[in-house]
């Protein structure tokens, strides 16, 4: 077994602190890979304290990962030594169901590993994540990354980055089309530089009036603070498209209010309570409510070739590990610009 450090919560209420565990030998199909930096999620605050009710303890989370592949197993044919690989919020599923097939491994039918606070395929090992200084993966499940200067700025792409190009794509978000996102923080700022990239003129809803010059050099049209809710309704019917980003409960029917006929608004965001939609809110220009979680292994792939031929990367801050509690209190308070990355090397 390969010995590996990392932190560990080991209840809802307890404090980040070294963990040391074991990763499993390499199988002809795996690579180990050096942890180089690992994102820090809104997911993984969510999880660190069971807020959705499903943590297993102890947890070393982080599902935004990069490294540099230290070894391969015999059979392994995408990775060579010292090449950068990623791997984001899963690390295995059946590959044989029609989900998978289809490349939405993320909702495998039999079993999807997420990268931590999970199982593997036995449904009993459990799995731990990018807090840590390696990891073991197939190779299916790691994703090539090209040479970069600021790879802690590629971390974010691997949950943040697919997050939110894959309902954009989904819903073939273009030039001359409208676009809303809600929250501006890791996932709001990866929508903000992905739809402005095809060409929609953004609009971010936020309630952090602070934020607006950000929003502005990442290349937002607009900017609308919503503490003020007459600040929305000149804008109803205005929009083709609404992502919505945000952590914590919050009414939707404001948002819904804006879009235009057979707009759609996408959630992304997961807080704990379920919200309420009047049906009028719907019905109302025949619009669209929908979910989309994360994206499979194609189009996360496809995503990392799009943001490095187009240079879109994350805005981060690098902490070392010992900074990780810091972080996750300034996440909550909206006061990340715009994502917390751990170098790994403060281990
Ligand atoms: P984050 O960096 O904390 O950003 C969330 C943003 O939401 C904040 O920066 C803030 O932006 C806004 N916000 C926070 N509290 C709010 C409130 N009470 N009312 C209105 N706006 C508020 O979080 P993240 O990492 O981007 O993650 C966002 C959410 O997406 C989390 O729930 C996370 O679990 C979820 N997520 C889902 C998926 C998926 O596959 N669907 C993947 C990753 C993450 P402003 O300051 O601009 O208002
Ligand atoms: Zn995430
Ligand atoms: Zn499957």
């Amino acid at each position: 077994m390969l010995r590996t450090e990392g932190y560990a919560v080991t209840s809802a209420e307890s404090k980040f602190a070294p963990f040391a565990f074991e990763r499993r030998e390499l199988e002809p199909k795996d690579v180990l890979i050096e942890i180089m930096f690992c994102g820090v999620c809104h997911s993984d605050i969510h999880q660190a304290r069971n807020e959705w009710d499903n943590s297993s303890y102890p947890m070393v989370p982080g599902h935004e990962i990069v490294g540099r592949i230290k070894q391969t197993g015999a059979g392994v044919t995408k990775f060579k030594t010292g090449d950068f690989a990623g791997v984001g919020c899963f690390v295995d599923s059946c590959r044989t169901c029609d989900n998978c097939r289809q490349g939405a491994e993320q909702f495998c039918q039999v079993h999807a590993v997420m990268t931590y606070n999970g199982t593997e395929m036995d449904q009993q090992t459990p799995t731990f994540g990018g807090y840590s200084s390696q990891i073991v993966v197939a190779e299916a499940y790691a994703l090539k990354i090209r040479e970069q200067e600021n790879l802690a700025a590629v971390a974010p792409l691997l949950c943040a980055g697919i997050t939110t190009y894959s309902p954009l794509k989904r819903f073939n978000v273009r030039a001359g089309q409208k676009v809303g996102i809600v929250g501006l923080g890791g996932l709001g700022h990866m929508g903000v530089k992905l739809a402005v990239s095809m060409g929609a003129e953004v609009t971010v809803f936020s309630t952090s009036p602070s934020k607006e010059a950000d929003a502005r050099k990442l290349g937002a049209h607009n900017f609308v603070v919503t503490k003020n809710p007459e600040n929305l309704a000149p804008l109803a019917g205005a929009f083709n498209f609404i992502l919505d980003t945000v952590s914590a409960p919050h009414d939707l029917n404001p948002y819904l209010n804006l879009l235009a006929l057979n707009g759609a608004m996408v959630i992304v965001g997961i807080p704990t309570t379920p919200a309420e939609v009047a049906a009028f809110s719907l019905v109302t220009n025949n619009r669209i409510l929908a979910g989309s979680g994360i994206g499979g292994i194609p189009e996360t792939q496809e995503m990392l070739d799009y943001c490095f031929e187009n240079k879109i990367f994350s805005e981060v801050e690098i902490i070392p590990i010992q900074k990780i509690e810091e972080a996750f209190e300034r996440t909550l308070k909206a006061d990340v610009r715009y994502r917390f990355v751990i170098d790994m090397a403060s281990l």
